[in-house]
């Protein structure tokens, strides 16, 4: 039965065309299910329309068509269950359509198709003799149902805009706002297993290029195989320690250099030695052994990705590129070569994941959650990402390229007159003084991004270079990198946070492998377990500030008042270590933490008596209190930073640390969003810190609004129901406010 699923579903999501994928639903279920019809109504623009019928009239596809209010499909589909009839034609609703030469079929059973609780169509099955479905088909459909919601659905998104300019247009969600013209770059699709047969002068070369797309294929699955140490998982460990084997000089790896040491290219030398042995283990009778032709591709694959993709990242293109990929790493964008990427488009991933935030650091349009892009056959073909509707158009006409360009040059004259009031400060009509500050992380841009404007770096994330890294950077390296950074805001403060790894920024070189990572080994926690690693950055920190006031250290996720008393005890001990042992003139930093982890938000008072700042990491906290993963497209409409309980949070953590006399910032997305810059000011915030992309703009947004009509503002939105409310609200006062470039943010 599960095989029998997959099938299905699999046949679904791999059909070229929307049409294909339908028919082939309906045959393989009518023949699954051993019965005489099988059906798929899809709902569009209220109507449920029959899209596709094994065993109905077909001239009927497309014709017949029904309100929710009419026939058993409809009542599916308005009650959202399924319907089991022995005879349809006793039920009130029956209706029949002529043109579907129906009448011959008694028994009915449909289930509705629903995707995040959006109904998409229903599928029915029938018989011609009088019989109820048994429970187990019943089940069965309803699972297929289920199971086909998502296919069906990235079908469907796929919209043919025009059948002969093979122009696409996909949907998905803006994870960093922008409008480009690029050419798709797809990376980690499928790769073929036959390449070109290429020959090569320069052996060596390729020896050399083998070898290191070798040894990395080696590393993947060793770190891969090590998640499965349980005693229990011995079997499935069996199986990658095998794969290593076969990539050993004495197995397959031996054969491609041999190939190599004939005059191939490292490429062809891999596709050939595995063609040859895919084909010769086809050909055998043996059962297990034939199973074996997918082991020798999957590992030709593997080291066919690691020549061909670093090789193509690196190729000085002439064009501009979008990323397309299943999921954006914050590695993989760090890495990249910042100049020639215009644009992202990936298949899953959450708005606040590290690789969006990254994006919109490096000021990047981006659309995540577009389902199917991957295996689509994009590479190479222009494409135009609007990413503030969230939208993905593949091989544009000249025209809509044209327009697209003009759409374009306009958001770059709003972009100028924001950006001409930046040197002026960030105050608002009736004299509040809101400090910006920059959030940080990308060295290679830092000494442009400080000079425009900020009053300093809110946030140096330490974990991008740590990243760029293929090891832990020493402390000589560290200090050389906390130095630029120090000296690119000039006399201005710096908040350097210490390692932020775990969750959904891994080191490359120090996998953790967890099943709840948002949950577990981040942060604070990871350095304190490891103070070798900890003591050797506060050492750099300290070293390259010295007598300077601008340092302030930042500690990540912390979440009780041990961590603060164990961190900070390291920090003394390096602080004696350098003065002491070095007898360098060093100047104690003001030490803060993040506001991260909810209950910390109770304990503010004793946080006040141990650090001197802390800085809210709204994009942490608003997952951690509203218990949604910021990473998981499945809940990302649940992911709501308006959601007025996480607003009230804010506003009683402004409070206390008023009460306290605790200096408090938000650093997280929020701070660099239009409305959220607006609610967290009517709660008395006056220090944010955001990308680079947002500052000029909501400095231009700070100068045209008064506390006075925030403050009323703010009390409406902390009594309204829900995010969407809030949004709403804010919307319209800024449409009140004639401030219309800020109704799309
Ligand atoms: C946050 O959680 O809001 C934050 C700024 O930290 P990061 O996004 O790096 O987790
Ligand atoms: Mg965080």
């Amino acid at each position: 039965m599960l095989t029998i699923l997959r099938d299905i579903t699999m046949a679904v999501a791999a059909a070229d065309d929307f049409a294909t994928a339908l028919s082939l639903l309906v045959s393989q279920t009518k023949k699954a299910m051993q019965t005489q019809c099988c059906s798929l109504y899809l709902l569009e623009e209220q109507q449920l329309v029959l899209s596709a019928t094994d065993g109905l009239a077909p001239q009927a596809v497309g014709k017949v068509k029904m309100p929710l209010t009419q026939g058993l499909v409809g009542l599916v589909a308005q009650r959202e269950e399924p319907i089991n009839l022995a005879d349809a034609h006793q039920h009130p609703r029956f209706k029949i359509f002529e043109e579907a030469s129906e009448e011959s079929y008694c028994s009915f059973l449909a289930v509705p198709i629903i995707h995040q609780k959006q109904i998409l169509g229903v599928l029915v099955v029938q018989q011609i003799q009088q019989r109820q479905f048994s429970e187990s088909e019943e089940a069965f459909l309803m699972t297929l149902a289920a199971q086909l919601a998502m296919a069906v659905r990235a079908q469907r998104k796929k919209k043919v805009v025009s059948q002969t300019q093979a122009q696409m247009l996909y949907h998905g969600t803006k994870a960093a706002s922008g409008v480009v013209i690029g050419h798709a770059l797809v990376l980690g699709g499928e790769i073929d297993i036959v390449q070109p047969s290429k020959r090569s002068e320069d052996t060596d070369g390729e020896l050399a290029l083998l070898a290191k797309a070798l040894k990395s294929c080696k590393e993947t699955i060793s770190s891969i195989s090590q998640r499965f140490d349980r005693e229990q998982e011995v079997e499935i460990q069996s199986i990658f320690s095998a794969l290593l084997l076969l990539l050993e000089d004495s197995s397959l790896g031996g054969e491609y250099r041999q190939e190599v040491l004939q005059g191939w290219t490292a490429v062809s030398a891999v596709s050939q030695v595995s063609l040859k042995y895919i084909n010769q283990f086809m050909q055998m009778d043996d059962a297990y052994l034939k199973e074996r032709a997918s082991d020798i591709r999957e590992l030709g694959q593997r080291v066919l990705r690691e020549l061909i993709e670093p090789q193509r990242i690196n190729l000085q293109l002439d064009v501009p590129v979008v990323l397309v990929t299943k999921e954006a790493t914050a590695t993989m964008l760090a890495e990249f070569p910042r100049h020639k990427l215009v644009g992202i488009v990936t298949e899953t991933g959450g708005v606040n994941s590290h690789a969006a935030i990254l994006a919109r650091a490096m000021g990047v349009p981006a659309v995540i959650g577009v389902e199917g892009v991957l295996n689509a056959g994009l590479d190479g073909k222009q494409v135009i990402v609007n990413a503030d509707r969230g939208q993905l158009l593949v091989s544009p006409t000249e025209t809509m390229v044209g327009e697209y360009r003009s759409l374009i040059s306009a958001q770059r004259a709003l972009a100028d007159e924001f950006a001409k009031e930046l040197p002026l400060p960030a105050q608002t009509c009736d004299g509040k003084r809101i400090h910006l500050y920059l959030n940080a992380g990308l060295l290679s841009s830092l000494s442009s991004e400080i000079a425009e404007g900020a009053d300093g770096i809110g946030l140096y994330r330490t974990e991008i270079p740590f990243m760029l890294q293929s090891r832990f950077p020493s402390e000589a390296e560290q200090v050389d990198v906390y130095r630029q950074v120090l000296q690119a805001a000039e006399s201005r403060p710096v908040v350097m946070r210490t390692l932020d790894v775990g969750g959904d920024k891994p080191l490359p070189y120090f996998p953790i492998s967890e099943e709840n990572p948002f949950l577990g080994w981040r942060g604070i926690r990871l350095s304190l377990d490891h103070p070798e690693l900890f003591l050797v950055q506060l050492r750099a920190m300290l070293q390259a500030s010295q007598s300077s006031d601008q340092l302030h250290i930042l500690l990540p996720m912390v979440s009780s008042l041990d961590e603060i008393d164990q961190a900070l005890a390291y920090l003394e001990q390096a602080y004696q270590e350098l003065r002491l042992d070095l007898g360098l003139d060093i100047q104690r930093p003001k030490v803060g933490i993040m506001l991260e982890v909810p209950a910390l938000l109770y304990q503010l008072a004793q946080v006040a008596a141990k650090v001197d700042y802390v800085s809210v990491g709204s994009n942490d906290l608003t997952q951690y209190l509203l218990a949604v993963d910021r990473n998981n497209p499945r809940v990302s409409t649940l992911y709501d930073c308006y959601h007025p309980g996480i607003l009230r949070a804010l506003q009683r953590a402004r409070q206390d640390c008023h009460t306290y006399d605790l200096p408090i910032s938000v650093c997280g997305e929020l701070a660099g969003e239009p409305i959220g810059v607006i609610l967290l000011v009517a709660m008395g915030y006056d220090q944010l810190s955001m990308n680079q992309g947002s500052l000029a703009k909501i400095n231009y947004l700070l100068r045209r609004v008064s506390t006075t009509d925030l403050t009323e503002l703010l009390s409406i939105a902390l009594s309204l129901s829900n995010g969407g409310q809030v949004k709403q609200l804010v919307t319209q006062y800024f449409a009140d406010k004639g401030l219309d470039s800020f109704l799309v943010s």
